[in-house]
């Protein structure tokens, strides 16, 4: 069997599905051995058919129906070969070719990461929001809020605690692994500017090595509490801070309806929405706020991923309230 014969079978094979006939053709070696028997004793040979009904077998046979195209048309076989690499390469490019069987679907899917091609494919064109979450993380909350932030395929930053990582260092983890950014809220929730400036770096410096303990590296992003800060607190900081341009007041009403309302009030392009991941009314609030933006034209994106579509370099010490276009 010559190496286009083998490709033409295989492809067949392949494209059919489980349902094809499978075709044999007939190795070198079998066909000295099909000679030696004699013509006759061939002919008969193929004559009888198999007990599986799903599978013919189809000997290179002197006159058989896959000889005689060769022999008269010998071009086509190369052709054939031809056409089949240029659907493959098409197929594999999902650019063309609808199929009913699920096998190639799976094949055609499985090596492109979902996530990146919906991304790729949402924000062209929308408006971009992103969703930030301080104060976690929390046992009793958090998880559910990833489950639902994994089902809805949207991105979020989370400014956690030191003091909630050092005891949830688990789920801080699942954070980062699940495509959001893990930032700092600094250690012990203190407000920097009430406190010394020793007292203020002191645990500014513990939050980030209770992150680069935990998750392998340090912060990269800082919230202050209460959006608080000073000249002192942005040296001592060090890194960009991010604070916000909508307020949904989640902390203060515990109440979905609300959330969802100052959320939908507030909203623009570029919004940076601050809400808390520790309130069980935030979690519930957080499906429904979704699937409205997404309705009026927004898609979720990291503080990250948003500064960088709209151009904005993140510098350590500049305070970032949103990214308008
Ligand atoms: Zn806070």
């Amino acid at each position: 069997m010559n190496l286009l014969d083998r490709l033409f079978s295989r492809e067949i094979e392949r494209r059919t599905g489980a349902h094809a006939i499978t075709i044999y053709i007939e190795s070198e070696n079998a066909r000295k051995r099909s000679r030696s028997r004699g013509k006759k004793a061939i002919q008969s040979a193929s004559k009888k058919p198999r007990k599986n009904a799903t599978k013919v077998t189809t000997k290179k046979l002197q006159g058989s129906f896959l000889q005689r195209i060769d022999t008269r048309f010998p071009w086509l076989k190369l052709f054939a070969v031809c056409l089949i690499g240029i659907i493959v390469v098409l197929d594999l490019c999902d650019l063309t070719i609808s199929h009913t069987s699920n096998e190639l679907n799976r094949i055609r899917i499985a090596p492109m990461a979902k996530h990146v091609r919906v991304t790729e494919r949402v924000l062209n064109g929308k408006k971009l929001v992103a969703l930030t979450f301080d104060d976690g993380p929390s046992e009793l909350t958090t998880p559910r809020l990833l489950d639902t932030l994994k089902e809805k395929d949207a991105p979020a930053t989370f400014f956690m605690l030191g003091s909630m990582t050092r005891t949830y260092p688990d789920i801080a983890k699942r954070i980062e692994k699940e495509g959001h950014i893990a930032a700092s809220h600094t250690m012990y929730h203190q407000n920097l500017i009430r406190i010394s400036a020793n007292a203020a770096r002191d645990d500014i410096n513990e939050a980030k090595a209770t992150y680069s303990n935990t998750l392998g590296h340090d912060p990269t992003l800082v919230r202050p509490p209460y959006g608080n800060y000073n000249d002192n607190i942005r040296n001592a900081i060090n890194l960009p801070i991010i604070l916000w341009s909508v307020d949904t007041l989640d902390w203060k009403s515990k109440d979905v309806d609300a959330i969802v309302a100052a959320t939908k009030n507030q909203i623009h392009d570029g919004a940076i929405v601050l809400m808390h991941d520790i309130y069980p009314t935030t979690v519930d609030a957080v499906p429904i706020i979704i699937d409205d933006l997404r309705q009026d034209g927004y898609e979720f994106v990291t503080i990250s991923e948003l500064a960088n579509i709209r151009g904005a370099s993140l510098t350590p010490g500049t305070v970032y309230y949103n990214f308008r276009p």
